[in-house]
């Protein structure tokens, strides 16, 4: 059987994936990294942006589609604001100052505290249009930074978008394994192999004997989560106070976060390049 172009117009592949629509026609996307959370809050923004910028200190061209519509904050992340360009074909991404590309509702507001409050279907056009409308150039990592849930939106992420793995981010609290869950089992229905499970917020180490200390106990949800599907916890985030100051103060790409190391390492091994 031949490979998987992502172009269901002309592939020989015959598979049963669903259709998705193609990127804008000066986009070439090697591989796509959806990173999605069962709620709101866990550190899914952080971690997108975590990742982003391992891959991009490794040398790939990244990017960032910042699908969270209604709670973008990549952008801020970044430190990026602003005046989104079009040629009449379609927009261009504006890059933070390491060169990560990115996309997000923020960046076409007039102002970054307007609320959005549109109805989920025209939210998810958005969504859509940012990976058809956008020119995105040569990308050798796109991050999907997906809304929170298992509603319409992230529904419309991975029917639009060609998906190639999903990270879960969760928190390590026996309460969110049932959430969890559900998004490991959407992407199954997707038919969108989960890379693996990214627990956040899993420890503290103590500033003076810098021993780990278990807040939420020894993390044992994830563990049976990860087991119950046979999926790697591909790193283990500390709750970590550089790290909000990064993200709060737009330094999330000049940081280097080592705990998200063997993540992007997989992610550099363990996924295969195909041109969107
Ligand atoms: P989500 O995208 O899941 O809504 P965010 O990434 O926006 O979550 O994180 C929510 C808040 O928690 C932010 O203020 C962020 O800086 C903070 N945060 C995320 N991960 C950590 C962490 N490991 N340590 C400390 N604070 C964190």
């Amino acid at each position: 059987m031949s490979e998987c172009t992502h172009n269901c117009n002309t592939c020989g592949a015959k598979c049963s994936a669903p259709q998705t629509d193609n990127p804008h026609e000066l986009s070439r996307i090697k591989r796509v990294v959806a990173v999605v959370s069962g709620k709101g809050g866990v550190g899914k923004s952080s971690v997108t942006a975590m990742l982003a910028g391992a891959m991009n200190k490794k040398g790939y061209r990244t990017a960032v589609l910042d699908a969270d519509i209604t709670g973008a904050s990549i952008p801020k992340m970044y430190d990026v604001h602003g005046d989104v360009k079009s040629d009449g074909t379609g927009i261009f991404p504006l890059e933070s100052k390491a060169g990560i590309k990115i996309i997000s509702s923020n960046l076409l507001l007039e102002n970054e505290s307007d609320p959005i409050v549109w109805r989920g279907p025209i939210i998810a056009g958005m969504v859509k249009q940012f990976w058809t409308d956008v020119i995105w150039g040569d990308v050798d990592y796109m991050f999907v930074d997906c809304p929170p849930g298992t509603g319409d939106v992230p529904l419309t992420v991975f029917q639009s978008i060609k998906v190639d793995g999903i990270v879960v981010v969760t928190t390590p609290q026996s309460l969110v394994s049932m959430i969890v869950e559900k998004a490991v089992n959407m992407a199954n229905m997707m038919k969108i192999p989960v890379l693996g499970i990214v627990e956040n917020m899993s420890y503290v180490v103590c500033p003076d004997c810098g021993k780990r200390i278990d807040v939420f106990g020894s993390g044992k949800a994830v563990g049976e989560i990860a087991q119950k599907f046979s999926l790697p916890v591909l790193a283990e985030i500390p709750y970590d106070a550089r790290l909000v100051e990064a993200a709060d103060g737009g330094n999330m790409d000049s940081e280097q976060f080592d705990y998200i190391a063997p993540a992007a390492d997989i992610l550099e091994s363990g996924l295969p390049i195909k041109s969107h």
